[in-house]
């Protein structure tokens, strides 16, 4: 018997380990301190009523014969994609029932669709980025390639003209510097994928983030997309489904490759490898996607966004340069005095009582940045921004 010795290959993440180990050493030092934590990538809003109140019902019915529900499509059921094709119709994208798939969240199938491809691919990989993806090929076996985000490309890097992959991953608005790419740039990156057969995998998991004009949610806004993209989403930072867990993957049936449909591929793989979404989440998914319910899910949002722009506030009071919050809940910003992430993650930890997530644990490019949140509490994130503030002018 033989393992997968790719796995071998995959480095070590001690990142969240290690932030744990040293807020919990710094508190057993510092009894009574009180620490702030702006590192959270998780939701902490309850659910939207509307939501609740589907998913009691729903409840509910599994406990009656008449409205019993057993095994569903693998696929989802129709009440919920036809929710999603609405919700798509919004941004001018037209979608057929059968090109969504309802999934339990969005982190599983960046994994899974690798399903799809041969291991003999080159996949090419924005740096920094939501490190799932570099894992997930690792453990395939297939050979990564990396483009640049910078300060000077915002963190928005685009196609050079001798770039050649196979498979490549885009993440708009970006986990974790929070940039988002525009109409025009995701153009080119359309257009590079069309010249060369490649296939987008495009993960719009902060698409509800997203408040300036001319940035889309979807790919599929840009003309070509359908032959060349599949798009991953989620209701987890939407709807605060983090823990409920449902998502959803867009396969157009355009997207061929080799005169064989990537869409049937998918289907055939979920039909095989998954049982659907059970039917209780999937109520409670059609429920965010109810007028009363994206209203709830907004207003969440407006308040995560509420929070980071406390923070950006008070960066641009200390002269910091920083990125994001504007259409994401994540705030980027360049290490200050030249420190390496690590570095400040200690400082601010202990002169200021406040947890952040160093730049590195998300690609050699992350080194000197570090990601503040928005999903904290509202006192406490304005809390956190004061102390943050005092100590950067402090430096
Ligand atoms: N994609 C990105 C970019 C993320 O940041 C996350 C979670 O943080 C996910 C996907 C995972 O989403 P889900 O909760 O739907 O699995």
């Amino acid at each position: 018997m033989k393992l997968n010795r790719n796995f071998e290959n995959l480095q070590q993440s001690y990142l969240f380990i290690d932030i744990a180990r040293r807020v919990a050493a710094y508190k057993e030092k510092n009894p009574g301190t009180d620490v702030i934590r702006l590192g959270i990538g998780d939701c902490t809003r309850p659910l939207a009523a509307p939501v609740v109140q589907a998913l009691a019902q729903a409840s509910e019915e599994q406990g009656v014969a008449e409205s019993f529900h057993g095994y569903g499509p693998e696929q989802g059921y129709s009440f919920l994609r036809a929710a999603i094709a609405s919700y798509y119709a919004r941004w001018g994208v037209n979608l057929a029932e059968d090109e969504i798939f309802v999934s339990e969240g969005a982190k599983s199938d960046v994994g899974n669709l690798t399903d799809l491809f041969d291991a003999d691919n080159t996949v090419l990989i924005p740096d920094p980025v939501y490190p799932v993806y570099v894992d997930s090929n690792i453990m395939a076996g297939r050979r990564i390639e990396y483009v640049d985000g910078s300060r000077e490309n915002g963190f928005c890097p685009l196609p050079g003209a001798a770039q050649k992959a196979d498979i490549l991953y885009l993440c708009s608005p970006n986990n974790p510097t929070g940039a988002a790419y525009t109409r025009a740039q995701l153009a080119q990156w359309v257009a590079w994928a069309r010249q060369n057969g490649a296939v987008i995998l495009f993960d719009a998991a902060y698409e509800a983030f997203i408040e300036t004009e001319g940035v889309p949610h979807s790919i599929f806004e840009i003309d070509g997309a359908q032959e060349c993209a599949i798009e991953v989403c989620s209701l987890s930072k939407t709807a605060g489904f983090t823990g409920t867990r449902c998502g959803y993957t867009v396969v157009p049936k355009a997207l061929v490759r080799g005169g064989t449909s990537l869409n049937a591929m998918w289907s055939r793989r979920q039909t095989t490898k998954f049982n659907e979404v059970s039917y209780v989440i999937q109520r409670g998914a059609a429920a965010a996607f109810t007028p009363q319910g994206m209203a709830a899910g907004m207003e969440n949002v407006a308040y995560y966004k509420k929070n980071a722009a406390v923070i950006s506030g008070a960066l641009t009071a200390a002269g910091v340069w920083h990125c994001g919050g504007k259409d994401s809940p994540y705030i980027w910003l360049a290490c200050p005095g030249g420190l390496d992430s690590w570095e400040f993650f200690d400082l601010l930890l202990e002169k200021a009582n406040v947890v952040g997530t160093p730049g590195a644990g998300f690609g050699k490019n992350g080194e000197a940045y570090f990601r503040l949140t928005g999903f904290g509490g509202a006192e406490q994130t304005a809390e956190a921004a004061r102390r943050l503030q005092k100590l950067l002018e402090s430096l």
